[in-house]
């Protein structure tokens, strides 16, 4: 559930060129994209869910409770999968962090010399690569040594709670999306009222994906909205399948 399909490279490049300077910025489009991502789990597996069932023949409170039951079952998961991820990034960050911090604190020396030894292989002069190790660590020595080495800023460390918090409530915005279209539409315009719901919502999270990666839009657009109406064409098939099956 909690596969994030990264964007392809030259929309991620393009993305880059644009990313603005400030890290507090970056960090807030990174937790945007996420949530778009999120959304549209939670409408995808969420309209399967409902298609599949109502194509089994299921009536409208037997579609509720498979979808609800969705719903639920994938927003824990993506929160706990998100948890998850986080928190081990940021134990690893935070241990690299301590060693760094011990490092600075038993040899600074050497890390002055280790700093700008860096700097100089970026391109700089031995005596101005020296000059800037040595402003940088009058400065905030362990914020230089975590950028230049580990490419952390120590002040940004993603909060895991936070991260868990935020995909669970995208992914439940998106899965009501289906669940409502399924519920509401009168009972013989049912699954043509929730895709038709669904296919829009997903040319809506193609369509801000791509501006905030600043991708080409109707490209975006048609991938997650084709992907989304293969998946629903499945589980409709293997509803209406089984339905008749064990029915
Ligand atoms: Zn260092």
């Amino acid at each position: 559930m909690a596969d994030d399909s990264t964007p392809s490279d030259s929309a991620e490049q393009r993305a880059r060129a644009h990313e603005p300077h400030d890290p507090g910025v970056a960090g807030r489009l990174n937790a945007l994209r996420a949530a778009v991502l999120g959304a549209n789990d939670g409408i995808v597996s969420t309209a399967g869910i409902v298609i599949g069932v109502a194509a089994a023949g299921a009536a409208r409170g037997e579609i509720f409770t498979a979808g609800l039951a969705g719903l639920t079952a994938g927003a824990m998961s993506m929160a706990v999968g998100e948890y998850v991820s986080v928190s081990t990034q940021r134990d690893t960050e935070k241990a690299l962090l301590d060693k760094e911090r011990t490092e600075l604190a038993t040899m600074p020396v050497e890390e002055m010399a280790e700093l700008a030894g860096l700097y100089e292989k970026k391109g700089l002069s031995r005596e101005l690569a020296r000059e800037v190790a040595e402003q940088l660590h009058a400065h905030d020595a362990l914020a230089a040594h975590a950028e230049v080495e580990l490419n952390i800023d120590p002040d940004e460390l993603t909060n895991p709670w936070q991260a868990a918090f935020a995909s669970m409530v995208a992914f439940t915005a998106g899965a009501l999306i289906p669940l409502l279209a399924i519920l509401l539409a009168p009972e013989g315009t049912r699954t043509v009222v929730t895709v038709a719901a669904v296919i829009i919502a997903l040319l809506l999270t193609g369509w801000v994906s791509a501006k905030l990666g600043d991708a080409p839009r109707l490209r975006a657009m048609l991938r997650v909205a084709g992907g989304g109406a293969l998946a629903m064409a499945v589980t409709y098939l293997i509803g209406l399948l089984f339905g008749t099956a064990v029915a």
